[in-house]
């Protein structure tokens, strides 16, 4: 019997599960409101329930909102860690799923499974080393795909909070991270733009000056992103980039920061294939998960 895989985008405010095989071959879907944790993962393991009972699921991948524990020789692997999510802090997100439904569980961060499912699912970034995926929603984070794996270290990339220059004459908004104030997620995430001019990325409309400052803080984090890891290929996601010309702004704004510094044509004349919308659309995330669960099943190395 050919099997399917499970996958779960842990989401801060929705759970995306889904039953598939591939983009192409999708059994079943369901969006979970991200209520309390208790209610929240028994309505994904309700989910899956089913299809785990009639023996259709090979694994299960998860891919999480964080920051989370990846050390699979941590008492605590596959728990959130701390959150500013209320109730969500220490929840052991991959152990209660694992003895729930008694399959192998495949377990990375949103975005480091978003950069290995774009990667995973179209074959014209196979050869593509580093890789890497950045979403601007309700926070901002980068995944990065190094040697065909999601690059995990003392935990997993955070540069959703660098630090990028902030001319406070320009723009005097002090920033929301709890953490670090204007870092980039500080300044640039959806619920900063929201906090900055009063109106959401939605209402905002193409010429207003809140496109080219959140344009430049963007392009800030991504020079910082190809000066330290030389990607060969940016995946941009997230609310924020639906913004009117955003992503043209970006790039524009990328390469002039860049400045002729980096020698290759894909930050240059080629930079509108080099920083690309996930060709995955909204589904970056939950078909990582899925991809993160082949690999699994398959003797990857992310369990
Ligand atoms: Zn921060």
């Amino acid at each position: 019997m050919s099997h399917y895989f499970g996958g779960i985008e842990a989401g801060g405010t929705k759970f995306v599960c889904m039953v598939a095989r591939s983009p192409e071959a999708i059994l079943d879907e369901r969006r979970i409101p991200a209520t309390h944790p208790d209610e929240t993962l028994q309505r994904a393991i309700e989910f899956f329930l089913p299809y785990a009972r009639l023996g259709k699921l090979a694994a299960v991948g998860i891919a999480a909102f964080g920051p989370v524990d990846l050390n699979p020789a941590s008492a605590t692997f596959g728990n959130i860690t701390t959150t500013p999510k209320p109730g969500w802090s220490h929840v052991d997100l991959r152990a209660r799923v694992e003895r729930a439904l008694n399959l192998p569980i495949a377990f990375d961060t949103d975005v480091n499974a978003a950069a290995f499912g774009e990667q995973y699912w179209n074959p014209d970034f196979h050869a593509l080393d580093p890789f890497v995926y950045m979403t601007v929603g309700t926070g901002i984070g980068v995944g990065v795909i190094a040697n065909r794996r999601p690059l995990h270290g003392l935990v997993h990339s955070e540069a959703g909070h660098m630090a990028i220059p902030h001319d406070r004459e320009r723009d005097p908004f002090p920033g929301i991270c709890p953490y670090h104030g204007d870092c980039l997620e500080g300044l640039a995430c959806g619920p900063a733009m929201a906090a900055r001019w009063g109106q959401t990325g939605e209402t905002l409309p193409a010429g207003h000056p809140a496109w080219d400052l959140e344009a430049e803080y963007i392009a800030l984090a991504l020079a910082n992103l190809i000066y330290a890891l030389s990607p060969q290929r940016i995946i941009l996601g997230g609310g924020v980039l639906h913004g009117p010309e955003l992503l043209p702004k970006v790039r524009a704004q990328t390469r002039r920061l860049l400045n002729g510094y980096i020698q290759s044509p894909w930050v240059g004349e080629k930079i509108d294939a080099y920083i690309l919308p996930p060709t995955l659309g909204k589904r970056s995330g939950v078909l990582g998960a899925i991809a993160l669960a082949i690999d699994l099943a398959r003797g990857g190395a992310t369990a």
